[in-house]
């Protein structure tokens, strides 16, 4: 079990932890000229720095080819002393300032300090973790050969698309170092990931909880040298009832003392918060998206529609927002399936996304989503969660979700970045109850405006 310990009080905090990984980041200043100061290439020491991954096919690389402008109030990638495969990454992916929570954990993570993150998608959690984990991975590289299916690294994330999406960042990020990136998720084939965890190096581990527990327990992949454990989207890992099995999944890696444990939701009910002390040790804790921040980007209205009017109101916002990326949140499958059915009698190119669709093809319609080849899609809320696609314009709510939680992250899929972004909900009688405890959770009113025109 977890947490057996009396934690001291946080006053009592303040001293590093986990000795191996006290002041492992070396000093800025100690960088060769020429920039490459990582020890190693990958998992194994002393590989040198051309053993990383030419794809790129270039000269060795230098911090030099990074050029990015100090500014006040914003981190450079640069001032946080990464490895240089690591900023290589960074730089082919075009970032060049920390986002907020980038900027808040890196200085934490990097130090090897456990950590509570408050955060939603769209805020850049993904790379603050990878980043994170990469460049302690390549700081402290295996001594030894060890059997290819111990994981070093372990995210557990609560959908396949979030998780996929995941294990795409994590290979951008270490397309300059020889560390593997593996994806165990449900709803694919289980053969073809049993082959890779046969064949590959699991040096990073992303799994949705079922399959990864179905692996675990027959000792295809193994847990019980995990270095760094996140843990994210944790209240969709509880809402889903996940927990029992991220417990034993837990319990199956290092103790808490031993590993390095990031724990990311967007929201902290209490049990969350009571998992989140019990997973972590001696914790750093960091909330970078105050709700009302989020929000401030979203226009947000409700329309108080009758039952019959919902569809003609949606085409019409559709029609009159042309060719803008849309996406409709409905609470069920079958009326996921009902509105992609007039939406494509109406001829709107638009495209289902649920529990229902076979995985690969949920993968495909993402892919056709972000790439603007899909304009609407309609999502449940599972399905739609682990969506992180910019540019989404408008998000509406073909009704309002029973959780009001779930308001704030379907809404969060728009207004990302900086950009302005719409939202559109429908209120029936049926469900218009469900309004002021929503506006509790987003903590403002929303603007209600009255559909009397039934011809729209
Ligand atoms: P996430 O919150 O992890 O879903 O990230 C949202 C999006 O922001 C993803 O498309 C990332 O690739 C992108 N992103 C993450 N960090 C940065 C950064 N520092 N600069 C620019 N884009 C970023």
């Amino acid at each position: 079990m977890e947490n057996q310990k009396t934690e001291p009080t946080s006053e009592q905090t303040v001293k590093p932890k986990r000795p191996r990984r006290s002041n492992k980041r070396f000093k800025a200043e100690s960088k060769p000229a020429n920039g490459v100061s990582d020890k190693s290439a990958e998992g194994i020491i002393n590989k040198p720095v051309e053993g990383a991954k030419q794809n790129s096919g270039t000269s060795v690389w230098s911090i030099d080819d990074f050029k990015v402008d100090e500014v006040a109030d914003k981190t450079r990638f640069h001032d946080l002393n990464l490895p240089d495969r690591v900023l290589k990454s960074i730089s082919e992916m075009g970032f060049e300032y920390c986002s907020e929570i980038q900027a808040e954990t890196l200085p934490i993570t990097l130090k090897g300090s456990d950590l509570i993150g408050q955060a939603q998608t769209g805020t850049g959690k993904t790379a603050a973790f990878l980043i994170a984990m990469i460049s302690d991975f390549l700081d402290y590289p295996l001594t030894e050969k060890r059997a290819n299916n111990l994981a070093r690294g372990l995210i557990i994330a609560p959908t396949r698309e979030l998780a996929l999406q995941i294990a795409e960042e994590a290979v951008k990020l270490t397309a300059n170092c020889h560390l593997n990136v593996v994806a165990l998720v449900g709803g694919m084939s289980y053969e073809k990931q049993k082959q890779q965890l046969e064949t590959e190096n699991v040096d990073i581990l992303v799994a949705t909880p079922g399959r990864l527990l179905d692996f675990a327990r027959h000792k295809k992949v193994l847990l019980s040298h995990v270095e760094c454990l996140v843990l994210d989207e944790a209240d969709r890992m509880l809402s889903m009832g996940f927990i029992p099995d991220v417990k034993s999944i837990i319990r199956m890696t290092p103790h808490k003392e031993k590993r390095q444990t990031m724990l990311f939701s967007a929201t902290f009910p209490k049990d969350i918060q009571a998992l989140a002390t019990q997973w972590t040790y001696f914790p750093k804790e960091v909330s970078v998206v105050p709700k009302e921040a989020t929000n401030q980007n979203i226009d947000q209205v409700i329309y108080t529609v009758e039952a019959e009017q919902k569809w003609p109101v949606l085409r019409k916002l559709i029609e009159d927002n042309g060719n803008q990326r849309t996406i409709i949140f409905a609470n069920r499958r079958d009326e996921t399936r009902d509105l992609y059915e007039k939406l494509r009698k109406a001829n709107i190119n638009c495209a289902i996304l649920s529990g229902e669709v076979a995985q690969d093809k949920r993968v495909k319609t993402l892919k056709g989503f972000k790439d603007g080849v899909i304009q609407v899609l309609v999502a449940t809320d599972v399905a739609g969660r682990g969506i992180h696609v910019d540019n989404i314009e408008l998000v509406v709510n073909y009704a309002l979700p029973e959780d009001p939680e779930d308001y704030v992250h379907r809404i969060g899929r728009t207004g990302r970045g900086g950009e302005m972004g719409k939202s559109v909900s429908f209120a029936s009688e049926d469900d218009a109850f469900l309004i002021p405890e929503i506006e509790k959770v987003v903590g403002e009113s929303i603007r209600c405006e009255y559909m009397v025109n039934t011809s729209l």
